[in-house]
Formats: structure tokens, C-alpha cells, sequence
């Protein structure tokens, strides 16, 4: 990127009169303007996610360009403060950590120069905007887009045709600049040429209890998964014609948990459609897809009913049973019981497991934190664990420390750099070093600081977004994460109200002053988590009511959480509560936020807080 010459037209930019929106459009599309993408190297890996959790573009990407500085200097001698950006909405095109994770994976690809392309579907309406109305989540539509969608271009001339047996639908991608010591592109599939073709991408999960919502989610993970294998075997076949004998060692595909499967058996369709046999096509997909699973709880792991697949999908159906058949006949020459074979088998009593199908495909299979692929090892996948032991590695989740901790509190990070220098950006494992500057009482005093400076202002954002008043003098405990039984923040609120009856009653001698924080979305027909979130909410409404406790114990439920809430919140938390039940949580990756801002852990043994209990002591 030419910075000067960015700098120069940032200087000369006519700004008066306009609104933030319009504002945000012309700066962004400023510096679309100077920066490129790469050209797409013929060895790459492709991320497919059907969700990106993706958060605030315009603060990030600035910072990934090494230009936020000089913007926020040039627009405030043009009397704009930079802040102001903060009115744009998150893009929310994930659920949570699922969602989340791949974001971060995209950053961290960038970050390192590695070409790494993601693809996902472009939802016109994101993860649904909440609000509380006596207690209770009411869900509003969230239309991201009605900022303008500065940092995507559209690529008309890529579209491609994706076909079911009723309809077709075009696949329009929007590409979006991925940031870091090289630029990598997130391309998301917009389905456009009819209503019914619109509608895949309308929501991101659409309720799927009637046969209607379950065709619809088979479309809308097929739709990625042809869209995303068209796309690969375009640009190979523009290298090597219909020659696919380097297909595989050119090409890799990470699958992000079972929804985007299907591209599987789509490889497969369609080499055979360029004349290969179902063998040698099998053959070559099976060296080129690695799956990470990433629950252990049924209902999240994709099943389709064959008949309905057949409805739509005739041909992938049938190359479904053809794998089974397969996976049958390779099960059995390898030894496994007729239990084993079994529990493996691709088709089962009328569905398709996709889990199994992905693990049979697959070269490298992994859970994301130790105790999770032990877990996977030893249940889920046992039979194939038993007779494929090298297929199965662990690669616990991560989080990117620039987001996190540069972006969210870069008071922070000075205050690290001062120490230890700026090298842990990218390399992690540096921040080890401030170990010898734990007992420092300048450090102390620094970070203390720090603390309460972000405290004080995560505290002005929420007087003025959700009217609660709280002192930044207090112990901050924060829960934030999706709502779900097995995140428990039912035993949160039991916390919460056996600490306020103990202090109402004398029982408590010396409480430091301390507010509990939450924030959670629940899903919409999720009956007991939407109970739970009315419970917390009257819990804390009659601990903030009490004066006789009150300036001892506070509590808030944040409406609306999201991944710039998040930002703010990590910063300034003092104690992340990570409670889920043991066995459940299959990594956690809110964890690693708040433990790379300073927050003590106070959680369960689950998911990746062993590792991070290990590593911290
Ligand atoms: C990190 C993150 C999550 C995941 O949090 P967990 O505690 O790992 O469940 C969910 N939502 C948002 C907005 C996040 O930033």
C-alpha cells in the first residue's frame, strides 16, 4: 500500500455534511482503493465455514495496514473523531466461537503469509440484534448491510451456477480483503436469480423443526460447498485442463465442522462429471480434505434424512450411499467389528451421518483442545481412532492476539512492549518473558492502571447503552459467551444470590466491591436458556435495588453482545468466569480473550482452560 498517497487523498477527502454511514463508506472505500489483493498461489488451503463471526472491519483492517493512527490524526484535524465509526454494527455472520474461530484462522492466516482462503455464504440477515423487554429476550432481524458493505467486492464475472433438481440458484461472490503480512481474501456466496434462490442466503440457521427448514439448510450448506468446489476447480482446471493428477497436492480443504460437508461428495460429482471414475475420484478426495469436529453434542452434528436429500440432491445422495459402500467394504478388509463398522457407517437407518462421512474422507481429523480430542478418540470416532490412530492429532483453538489485546487495549500492549518488546504479536509464546516482571512494582501499578482505566470506560459505554450506573472500584466478573445449559450461568445466578443474602445478612466480613457482567444471546426456540436470561435478569434487579448492599454487589446483563462488545469487555474484566460443565466445552476460545488481557480464570477443568491452567500455573 502506497500510505502516503493514501494520506494525502485521507487529507484532501471533502467530509463536511456527511453522516457516519457515509463517512465510514467513503474512507473505507479510500482504502480499498490502495490496497490489492494478492494473486492466488497455485498451493493454497480453503477454509470452508457456513458461519464467520467477523466483528468491526474498519478499526481492524487500519490496524492490520499500520494507518490507524495517521487516520484518527488526519480526520481530528478535520474535527472527526474517530470513535465515531463505532456506530457501525458488527458483521455477524456467526453464532459464536464456531464462528469466531474462523475469523481469527483468517486473521492469523494473513498474519502469517500464509494463502489461506475462506468461504462462507453472505446471510442477508445476520445472527438475530436483541433487546430485553421486562427481562426477556425479544429478537429483532439484523440487517448488517444497511451501513453499505464498503470492504466487500463484488466479482459478477466469477459467479457460478449451483443446481438442485427443482431449481438453480447463481453464486455471486463478494470478496473481502483478509489483512496481515499478506492479503488474503474471505469470499462469501451471495444466491441470487430467483425468490426461492434468494432465500438461501436470507438467515444464518433457519429453524429447521419442519421438513421445509431442513431442505432449506441442505441448500444452504450445498450451495457453499458447490460454490467453493467450482471455484477451486476452476482455477486449477485453468493451469491443467481436465488433467487432475496434481489436484491433490495443489489443493487442500479444512472443513469447520460438519455443515460444509457436502463439498465432499460435490469433489466427487464433479470429477466425475469431467470423466474420472467414482474411484480415482474418491481417491483424490480423500487427500485433499482435513475435518475438525467440534462438539460432542448430537443435535450439532449434521444427520440428513436420505429420502429428503434425494428429493433435491439426487446425485450427491447417491454418492453418499457409494461411499458408504465403500467405507463398508474398506471397514471390513481393515478388521473392524460389526459393531465398529457400524458405529463408522455412513448411512444408518434412513439418514446420512456427515460426521462420518467427513472422517472417512478425511486425511487428518482434529478436536480443538486435548481433553476434547481424547474425547473424540475414545466415543465419537472410536472405531476409526482404534484402526487409523494417525489420522487423529489435536490442534487446541486459538485466538488472534491482535484483535484482542492491539486492538482492544493497546494501553496494554505499551505497557508490554516497554518490557518485553513488540515480537509476541506474532509469536505468542514471547509473553512468557513477563514473568520476570510479575513481582515489578511498576508493572503492578501499571497494569492495575490499565485495568481500571478500561473498567471506567467499558462502565461509560454501558451507563449510556444499557442506563446502568457502576464504580470502576470493584472486582469485575464477566460471563460472556452463548447462552446454554452447559455454560451454566444458572449456577452463576445461584452465586450471585447466595453472595447477596450472605452479605444482606452479615455473613460476608471483607468483600471487596464486585460486579458480576453478562452478556448472551439465546437461541430463539431455546425455552430454558431464554428462562435463564429473564432469572439473571430479576436477580439483578433486586441486588441493584438494594441499598443496603448495593455499593458491594452489582450486577449487569448487557444487551446485544457481540464481538466489539467483547473487545471492551476482555479489557476490562479482572475474573472470566468459564464454568461449563466438565466434558462439554469442546475448547472455549472466550477464555483465551480474557486470559490474554490479564483476567484470572475462574473456571471448571473442561475444553482448553486445562491447557491454559498448565501453562499459567
Ligand atoms: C469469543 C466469542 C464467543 C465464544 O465464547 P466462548 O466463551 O468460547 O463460548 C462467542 N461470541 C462472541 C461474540 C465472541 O467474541
Amino acid at each position: 500500500m502506497d500510505k502516503e498517497k493514501y494520506f494525502q487523498e485521507l487529507a484532501e477527502l471533502a467530509a463536511n455534511g456527511d453522516t457516519v454511514t457515509e463517512l465510514y463508506k467513503k474512507i473505507s472505500a479510500l482504502v480499498m482503493k490502495h490496497i490489492s489483493e494478492e494473486d492466488k498461489p497455485k498451493r493454497c488451503v480453503h477454509y470452508l465455514s457456513i458461519e464467520y463471526l467477523i466483528g468491526r472491519m474498519f478499526y481492524n483492517n487500519l490496524m492490520e495496514l499500520g494507518i490507524l493512527k495517521e487516520t484518527a490524526e488526519i480526520l481530528k484535524s478535520k474535527g472527526i473523531d474517530i470513535n465515531v465509526f463505532e456506530e457501525i454494527e458488527d458483521a455477524a455472520l456467526g453464532n459464536g466461537g464456531l464462528g469466531r474461530l474462523a475469523a481469527c484462522y483468517m486473521d492469523s492466516g494473513a498474519a502469517a503469509g500464509i494463502p489461506l482462503y475462506g468461504y462462507g455464504i453472505r446471510y442477508k440477515y445476520g445472527l438475530f440484534r436483541q433487546k430485553f423487554e421486562d427481562g426477556f429476550q425479544k429478537e429483532m432481524p439484523d440487517d448488517w448491510q444497511r451501513y453499505g458493505d464498503p470492504w466487500s467486492v463484488r466479482k459478477d464475472h466469477e459467479r457460478l451456477i449451483v443446481r438442485f433438481s427443482d431449481f438453480t440458484a447463481t453464486a455471486v461472490p463478494y470478496d473481502m480483503p483478509v489483512i496481515g503480512r499478506r492479503i488474503n481474501t474471505l469470499r462469501l456466496y451471495q444466491a441470487e436469480g430467483s425468490a426461492e434462490a434468494e432465500k438461501i442466503c436470507g438467515v444464518l440457521y433457519p429453524p429447521d423443526d419442519t421438513e421445509e427448514g431442513k431442505l432449506l439448510r441442505i441448500r444452504q450448506e450445498y450451495f457453499l460447498a458447490a460454490a467453493t468446489v467450482g471455484d477451486i476447480l476452476r482455477a486449477y482446471e485453468s493451469r491443467h485442463g481436465k488433467n487432475y493428477s496434481h489436484f491433490a497436492e495443489e489443493n487442500s480443504v479444512q472443513l469447520n465442522d460438519t455443515h460444509p460437508v457436502f463439498a465432499v461428495p460435490e469433489l466427487i460429482r464433479a470429477l466425475m462429471q469431467n470423466g474420472l471414475t467414482y474411484r480415482a475420484a474418491l481417491k483424490i478426495a480423500k487427500q485433499v480434505f482435513n475435518y475438525t469436529n467440534h462438539t460432542i453434542l448430537p443435535e450439532a452434528l449434521e444427520c440428513w434424512d436420505a429420502k429428503l436429500l434425494k428429493k433435491i440432491l439426487p446425485e450427491i445422495a447417491d454418492i453418499l450411499y457409494k461411499m458408504n459402500v465403500s467405507a463398508y467394504h474398506v471397514h471390513r478388509t481393515e478388521g473392524y467389528t460389526a459393531e465398529e463398522i457400524c458405529r463408522s457407517a455412513i448411512y444408518r437407518r434412513g439418514t446420512f451421518s456427515m460426521a462420518n462421512a467427513a472422517v472417512f474422507a478425511a486425511r487428518k481429523v482434529n478436536g480443538v483442545a486435548k481433553i476434547h480430542t481424547s474425547i473424540i478418540k475414545k466415543e465419537l470416532f472410536a472405531a476409526e481412532a482404534a484402526h487409523h490412530p494417525e489420522k487423529f492429532l489435536n490442534v487446541t483453538n486459538g485466538v488472534t492476539p491482535r484483535r484482542w489485546m492491539e486492538l482492544a487495549d493497546p494501553e496494554l500492549c505499551s505497557l508490554i512492549d516497554r518490557r518485553i518488546g513488540r515480537q509476541w504479536r506474532s509469536e505468542l509464546s514471547e509473553l512468557s518473558k513477563l514473568s520476570a516482571f510479575a513481582k515489578d512494582a511498576e508493572m503492578q501499578a501499571g497494569f492495575t492502571n490499565v485495568k481500571t482505566e478500561r473498567k471506567k470506560k467499558l462502565f461509560a459505554y454501558i451507563a449510556e447503552k444499557e442506563g446502568v450506573a457502576l464504580s470502576e472500584k470493584c472486582m469485575l466478573y464477566a460471563q460472556i459467551k452463548r447462552l446454554h445449559e452447559y455454560k451454566r450461568q444458572l449456577m452463576t445466578a445461584f452465586a450471585l444470590l447466595r453472595l447477596y443474602y450472605e452479605l444482606k445478612e452479615g455473613k460476608i466480613k471483607d468483600f471487596y466491591p464486585s460486579v458480576f457482567l453478562f452478556g448472551a444471546k439465546s437461541a430463539p426456540t431455546y425455552f430454558r436458556a431464554k428462562g435463564i436470561i429473564k432469572y439473571l435478569n430479576e436477580i439483578i434487579k433486586k441486588i441493584n435495588a438494594d441499598p443496603g448492599t448495593n455499593h458491594l454487589l452489582a450486577g449487569v446483563f448487557v444487551t446485544e453482545y457481540n464481538v466489539s462488545y467483547a473487545e471492551k469487555i476482555v479489557a476490562a474484566a479482572d475474573i472470566s468466569l468459564q464454568v461449563s460443565t466438565a466434558g462439554m466445552e469442546a475448547s472455549g476460545t472466550g477464555n483465551m480473550k480474557f486470559m490474554m488481557n490479564g483476567a484470572v480464570t475462574l473456571g471448571t477443568m473442561d475444553g482448553a482452560n486445562i491447557e491454559i491452567a498448565e501453562a499459567a500455573g
